[in-house]
């Protein structure tokens, strides 16, 4: 694993005290490494989990040619053959039911009754919906016929070809996915009942600052409820890690050192809020760098200045290093642009980029060029029929509202300046991302 001081020494235009979001994920990205283990699990216990190799389709889905229709199959050359005024008629010889083989092969001039899902009978290819189709009983020795409009289909519709889903051999899931309802079903339809995953994160996580109370004890002047616990404890949830809360952590060397100590001896990676900014006046920094290869770094970004990453080892253990700042927004907007792709990485996940849309801003935002910004937006359909963005009030990285009223994040790239409104904007929305 390369450690951070050799990621960074190759990087020339490196600046720890202005770095753009993109390069500090570059760096997170070269120094994170997947967790090795595995387990075994039935399907259904592994939804939210990352499988941990390839399946390939060992059956054809499905696995015979089948109707797509309730109607009648013949073979299509039968289209050809239709009299003066267009029709086609032939000769019912028997029923396919689905889940049923039928033994009987219609030659030219003949049908059989299909029903959807059943197997396609010997020398058909073609199914006419029975919607189409005059039927005229037949009786004692006599046959049904059938007679429909040639033009009410062609040759080959209404077949649903054997392997058109998955063919054999085919990779149906590749390794790295996060596993989504469908792919549950999916390799129920191969018959697949147990499948390798990749053994669940251990995320540890504590508050720092001597001012933070837990919910229950008496709010002393000065002081402030712990939130950043919470809204961790929620975001980790989603991301399906096993969760360490260490609770508040005082700002006490001994009870750092062994908090931090704890945590990397217990967890893959650790994550606290607070004590991380510029004139800090505890040992919370001090700890991080005496425990392992940990950087301090002032993103250009907005909000979520301060942040220490790295990597920090006690005992022959060692885990990954988020100090996240202490605002309440800013630990959210860190942990969704920095933490979250991480630990994904981390839990062997492969994830695409989360999309961003560009729709019109309602209102004018103001913006400096050289950092990003992460506006807390709404996104709402607009009077001329389209959707637009507006900003929640308070912007303030203290303001947790924000992120609670907010659908979405309007991502305002390094370069660009001010916003008018009427102007596009990238948004992300939160669905998909929390
Ligand atoms: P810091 O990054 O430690 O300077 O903290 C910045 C601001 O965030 C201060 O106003 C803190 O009181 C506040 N803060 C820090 N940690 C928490 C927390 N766990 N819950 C709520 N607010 C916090
Ligand atoms: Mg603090």
């Amino acid at each position: 694993m390369p450690s951070l001081q050799s990621v960074i020494s190759c990087l020339s235009d490196y600046d720890p005290t202005a770095l753009p979001v993109a390069q500090a994920n570059a760096i997170i990205g070269q120094v994170v490494e997947p967790v090795r283990g595995t387990e075994q699990l039935a399907i259904r216990a592994a939804l939210d989990r990352v499988l941990a190799e390839d399946v390939v389709s060992p059956i054809d889905v499905p696995a015979h040619d089948n109707s797509a229709m309730d109607g009648y199959a013949f073979h299509g050359a039968a289209l050809s053959s239709a009299g003066a005024r267009g029709d086609v008629m032939l000769e019912v010889i028997g029923t396919a039911y689905a889940g049923d083989a039928l033994g009987v092969a219609p030659t030219a001039g003949q049908a059989v009754r299909i029903m959807t899902g059943a197997v396609m009978p010997d020398g058909c290819d073609t199914v006419v919906p029975q919607e189409y189709v005059a039927v005229q009983p037949g009786g004692n020795q006599i046959r049904d016929q059938i007679r429909f409009a040639a033009d009410a289909v062609r040759p080959g519709d209404n077949r649903r070809l054997r392997g058109e889903d998955l063919a054999r051999g085919q990779a149906a899931l590749a390794a790295g996915r996060i596993l989504q309802p469908a792919d549950l079903g999916l390799l129920a339809s191969l018959g697949v009942a147990e499948i390798k995953v990749r053994r669940k994160l251990r995320v540890a996580f504590f508050s720092t600052g001597d001012e933070l109370r837990s919910i229950g004890e008496p709010l002393d002047p000065g002081c402030v409820y712990d939130s950043n616990r919470y809204t961790l404890h929620g975001m980790l949830r989603r991301l399906n890690v096993e969760l360490i809360d260490m609770g508040v952590v005082r700002d006490d060397p001994a009870a750092l050192e062994a908090a931090f100590r704890s945590a990397c001896e217990n967890a893959d990676a650790v994550i606290t809020s607070g004590g991380v900014s510029v004139g800090e006046a505890d040992y919370t920094k001090q700890i991080m760098a005496r425990l392992g290869d940990v950087t301090f770094w002032k993103i250009a970004m907005r909000p979520g200045r301060p942040m220490a990453f790295g990597r920090i080892a006690s005992n022959g253990r060692d885990a990954l290093l988020f100090g996240l700042p202490g605002n309440p927004v800013a630990v959210m907007v860190t942990f969704y642009h920095f933490v979250r792709a991480a630990l994904h990485r981390q839990m062997g996940a492969h994830v695409a980029p989360l999309p961003l849309m560009r729709v019109r801003s309602s209102v004018a935002i103001r913006k400096k060029p050289g950092r990003t910004e992460y506006q807390r937006g709404i996104l709402a359909p607009a009077a001329d029929g389209g959707w637009a963005v507006r900003v929640t009030g308070q912007q303030g990285s203290g303001v947790l509202r924000s992120m609670s009223e907010a659908n979405c994040f309007i991502v305002l790239a390094h370069e660009q300046g001010s916003v008018s409104a009427g102007d596009m904007v990238d948004v992300m929305l939160f669905d998909g991302l929390m």
